[in-house]
């Protein structure tokens, strides 16, 4: 995946005529703000006490009361303080190598730059007491966003189309492209706001994997994308289609969720 400004441009000017034809939607970078609320807001129900506590030491140096006030704020930057962007655009996903969805540090995340190593790496530095408080509360709020954006399948590439914004759909007539149907519409069409759809996802009991490591996480969205029909044959999202896939969408949610918390209830207890 590459986040080239209109990269989801070029795909309308060169595909077919019909591609052509179709509106350009902006490149996306990861659920929109409603999925990296949700999983913000399902992780900090099940946060330890103590890990709550000091959680929300740290949003109170960001203006913040909630880990769903600081979700978006990677994704933010692009407006807000744009040179911080540029150098961390690339940390939003990864790109597999093929289809085999096996994840190879040294080729798939070269420079430590995706969202698997940026994990670990912020992880480290929220669990550090050595590092100062400000530095520790902008890990939290990188954390909170990576873990959402690598349970969003089209975050963890291998068919080299910018994670899907270069694979124009129609969706209610109206043309956009896969990976905004996945960050946002699928999710927005439902109409529930980020507290319905929370306690909707929360009052769920079918058993998702929960555990692992962020290169687990990636491989599982790579091998979504690869065998669960997130790719339409058809160019067209229809509602079949988001019968079928919105349960997979919840699910990631779900787990991101509950995996964030895990990784929290870890870093905010080791002092
Ligand atoms: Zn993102």
């Amino acid at each position: 995946m590459q986040w080239t400004s209109h990269a989801w441009c070029r795909a309308g000017v060169l595909a077919t005529a019909f591609a052509a034809t179709l509106l350009c939607a902006p490149p996306a970078f990861a659920w929109g703000p409603l999925g990296h609320r949700i999983v913000a807001r399902l992780a900090e129900a099940q946060l330890t006490p103590r890990a709550w506590a000091e959680a929300q030491q740290l949003l109170a140096l960001r203006g913040a009361h909630h880990l769903a006030d600081i979700a978006v704020w990677a994704d933010d930057l692009r407006d807000t303080d744009p040179a911080l962007f540029q150098r961390t655009k690339r940390m939003h996903f990864v790109n597999f190598h093929s289809g085999k969805c096996v994840y190879d540090p040294p080729r798939d995340c070269r420079n430590g730059e995706c969202v698997v190593a940026v994990i670990e790496k912020y992880s480290a530095i929220l669990a550090d007491r050595s590092n100062s408080p400000a530095t520790r509360a902008e890990a939290l709020a990188f954390v909170v966003h990576f873990v959402g954006d690598i349970h969003q399948p089209l975050h963890a590439d291998y068919r080299h189309d910018a994670g899907g914004n270069d694979f124009q759909v129609r969706w209610h007539g109206r043309g956009t492209n896969l990976h905004h149907v996945w960050d946002s519409l699928m999710l927005d069409s439902t109409h529930l706001s980020v507290a319905q759809f929370t306690d909707q996802l929360a009052a769920q009991r079918t058993r998702i994997a929960i555990g692992g490591t962020p290169a687990r996480w990636a491989e599982e969205s790579c091998r979504i994308d690869r065998d669960d029909g997130v790719y339409p044959r058809s160019h067209f999202i229809d509602q079949t289609y988001v019968e079928r896939e919105l349960p997979i969408a919840e699910q990631r949610l779900r787990q991101a969720g509950a995996r964030l918390a895990e990784l929290l209830n870890r870093d905010l207890a080791s002092g």
